[in-house]
């Protein structure tokens, strides 16, 4: 049964209304394809002159907000299964828009099987799907709720319209449970008739990867910087076993925060905060990555966001007064609602001897954005 009365005809003259912003994406489309995701993405019965990509109820598309020149993020979909999360990590991004609680979003699965009929009734091309990049899918509330699991399930009974399956997460240890192992490992296999099948076979690349958050090697700092995410020992153990089961894993330290010492003598103790990624903690958590066969590192320097509804944490206040140390006479660059070191003092502070870390291990290391560009 058809779900609209609508056509390719219909799909181009949306197409034509789309944001600039979005136009390079759904330009570089075949006309058929193009209808396709217009269709999709873009309201059908709206007056406006100049259409956003907010029709999809939550298989949405990456990352609405930017530009794609700017962010070519390209055709790819992102579900926050959750609203908020409870892992309250101090330097959270998302904490500029997302609730401080974690809540189920009203008739989330009635959604997502609506979204997902859809993106076969228009028949879209198969695309990356990225579980969550505003909330973490496996957070505690998963446990009674479990709309990631089911989330999972249905995304295995539409895979033909799904290239890479990535699960971001700081608490790996629940996808060892056996109904999670079984619908990771399904998902990890494309079916025969997948359109990008021989592509992927080709070129080796894994359809599923876990993307697991681990910044810090010392309990006491993670204690400090994602108080309510689960322990270290505990991450180690749950990605060492996925490995063992031969499930992808790409490891985020990410952030990077400045270390000690800092320039002209002053330590971070100085501005109340622990050296929390010292190159020892730094050399633990790339042979570790090393060590387990991880596909490769993601990482990203801090930004300091201005939240919305409620003061900066202490500790990001504290952090401010190092970045704004490291940029001094120079001012903090401040660019969509948060401030940031300028990038040369980011690369030679933080990031250049953490590559050189990585390149010790033999380990390949992506910027965050490099890397979802980089997810086929
Ligand atoms: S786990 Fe991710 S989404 Fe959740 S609070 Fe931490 S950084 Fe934010």
């Amino acid at each position: 049964m058809r779900l609209f009365d609508i056509d390719t005809k219909d799909g181009l003259e949306l197409a034509a209304k789309v944001d600039a912003k979005y136009k390079p994406v759904f330009d570089k489309f075949s006309p058929d394809q193009r209808a396709a995701i217009a269709l999709y993405f873009l309201p059908h019965k709206s007056q406006k002159d100049i259409l956003g990509v907010t029709r999809p109820r939550v298989v949405k598309w990456y990352c609405p907000f930017a530009n794609q020149i700017d962010f070519p993020s390209g055709h790819r979909y992102c579900i926050n299964v959750y609203a908020g999360c409870s892992h309250k990590c101090k330097y959270c991004y998302a904490q500029g828009y997302e609730p401080d609680q974690a809540r189920c979003k009203d008739n989330f699965k009635k959604k997502l099987l609506k979204d997902l009929a859809e993106i076969e009734e228009f028949n879209l091309s198969a695309a990356p799907v990225h579980l969550s990049n505003s909330t973490d899918p496996l957070q505690a509330i998963e446990q009674q709720q479990k709309l990631t699991l089911y989330t999972l399930k249905q995304l295995l009974r539409y895979r033909r319209y799904f290239t890479s399956v990535v699960i971001l997460t700081k608490n790996p240890s629940t996808l060892l449970e056996p109904e999670y192992l079984t619908v990771i490992k399904d998902l990890a296999k494309l079916p025969e008739d997948h359109s990008r099948k021989s592509s992927f076979d080709n070129n080796s690349k894994p359809t599923l990867r876990i993307e697991a958050s681990l910044a810090f090697s010392d309990q006491d700092n993670a204690d400090f910087y994602d108080p309510d995410a689960p322990s270290i020992a505990n991450r180690m153990k749950a990605l060492k076993q996925l490995r063992q089961n031969d499930i992808t894993v790409v490891l985020r330290i990410d952030p990077l925060l400045p270390r000690n010492p800092l320039p002209s003598g002053k330590l971070l103790s100085d501005f109340q905060l622990p050296d929390a990624q010292n190159l020892t903690a730094m050399k633990e958590l790339v042979k570790f990555a090393a060590e387990n066969g991880m596909l490769h590192i993601v990482y990203s320097v801090a930004k300091i966001i201005a939240p919305r509804y409620k003061p900066i944490p202490e500790a990001m206040q504290q952090l401010k007064g190092v970045y704004e140390y490291l940029t001094k006479p120079d001012k903090l660059i401040f660019r969509g609602g948060s401030w940031r070191l300028p990038q040369i003092v980011a690369h030679e502070q933080i990031v250049k001897p953490f590559l050189k870390i990585c390149d010790s291990f033999s380990m390949k290391a992506y910027f965050c954005k490099q890397n979802l560009l980089l997810t086929p």
